[in-house]
């Protein structure tokens, strides 16, 4: 069985689609975005899967992928297409090449027209392919930077992409209006830029007057993602999420940080423990961990002022 997420990054609108196969717990993540390491991995751990590969649809010009971080955190293979010029992965990538997760395949489709470099990603059964910036929710991907050609996208769509059965979903790594999947037939029958019986003089002459903004993060993104996200000075981690390191901490898909009890206790010096539920429920036959705090959670904005706001303040005997 197939396990399947789609998964956003508000920042920059990027869809990451985790693809797991249930049977053997290997798992894809498919454009993974740096500041969304933590997140994924959590997921990821929560579904008991284990992370095979990233596989990038392009060099994006909007993000940083998450594949580098990823591999350094969970040992993942980086692959993304052989024509990108990218340093850095473990597996380069051309049509018709076979990806494999446990059980499950999904097939490579060059659909350079975004970039030079684009590929679709197609699962085995022709069910789902990840289109990434070439043919995206009634719109396709921009063409005017990164050797992006409309001529090329035009072709790519119709033969790679259309070339899919009609009810195949599509699943692109953007949507700025929170649509989230979309189909061949509708993308046939509806994409005002290419849908119908849209020619390719009419698609590439509507791309070039387009016009749009320079993408904010293409000087910091692209040579970031050619070295598939390992920051320039890999000692140097400013740019890094870090985790803290003063107890065995996890981190949830919630997005909360936990700790079991027994390192809590350990820990339990170094710490304050602030304890939010109700006074009856502090007293109560479930009990509370020596030294903590009571503050209910209801009155918790208003006496935040009660709590130590550094460790040496927490040293001195209150
Ligand atoms: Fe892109």
């Amino acid at each position: 069985m197939l396990i399947f997420r789609q998964l956003f990054d508000p920042q920059s609108s990027t869809y990451t689609y985790l693809l797991g196969d249930r049977g053997t717990g290997a798992a894809v993540l498919i454009d993974p975005v740096f500041e969304q390491v933590r997140r994924d991995a959590a997921l990821i751990a929560e579904l008991g899967l284990s992370l095979a590969a990233t596989l990038e649809t392009h060099v994006h010009a909007d993000h940083v992928t998450g594949a580098w971080l990823l591999k350094r955190r969970t040992g993942s293979r980086i692959m993304l297409s052989a024509a990108s010029g990218a340093v850095g992965a473990d597996r380069y990538l051309a049509q018709d090449d076979v990806v494999a997760f446990g059980g499950r395949r999904l097939l490579v489709r060059a659909s350079p027209g975004h970039t030079s470099s684009c590929l679709t990603y197609v699962l085995d059964d022709r069910s789902m392919a990840f289109t990434g910036d070439c043919l995206m929710i009634r719109g396709s991907g921009r063409t005017d930077f990164q050797q992006g050609d409309a001529a090329a996208m035009y072709r790519s769509i119709h033969e790679q992409i259309f070339t899919l059965p009609d009810d195949c979903l599509l699943y692109p790594a953007h949507d700025y209006r929170g649509l989230t999947v979309t189909s061949v037939a509708e993308e046939k029958r509806f994409n005002p830029r290419i849908g119908g019986e849209i020619g390719i003089g009419d698609f590439t002459g509507y791309m070039k007057n387009l016009r749009l903004a320079h993408p904010k993060l293409l000087d910091i993104a692209v040579p970031a993602n050619l070295r598939c996200g390992r920051p320039e000075n890999e000692e140097d981690y400013a740019g890094l999420p870090a985790d803290p390191g003063w107890a065995p901490l996890r981190y949830s898909f919630a997005g909360v940080w936990e700790i079991d009890p027994h390192a809590l206790e350990e820990h339990a010096p170094a710490v304050q423990i602030l304890d939010v539920r109700e006074p009856e429920e502090f007293t109560g036959p479930l009990g509370h961990i020596a030294g903590a705090i009571l503050i209910p959670l209801g009155d918790l904005a208003e006496r935040a002022g009660e709590l130590a706001k550094d460790a040496a303040a927490l040293r001195k005997p209150r």
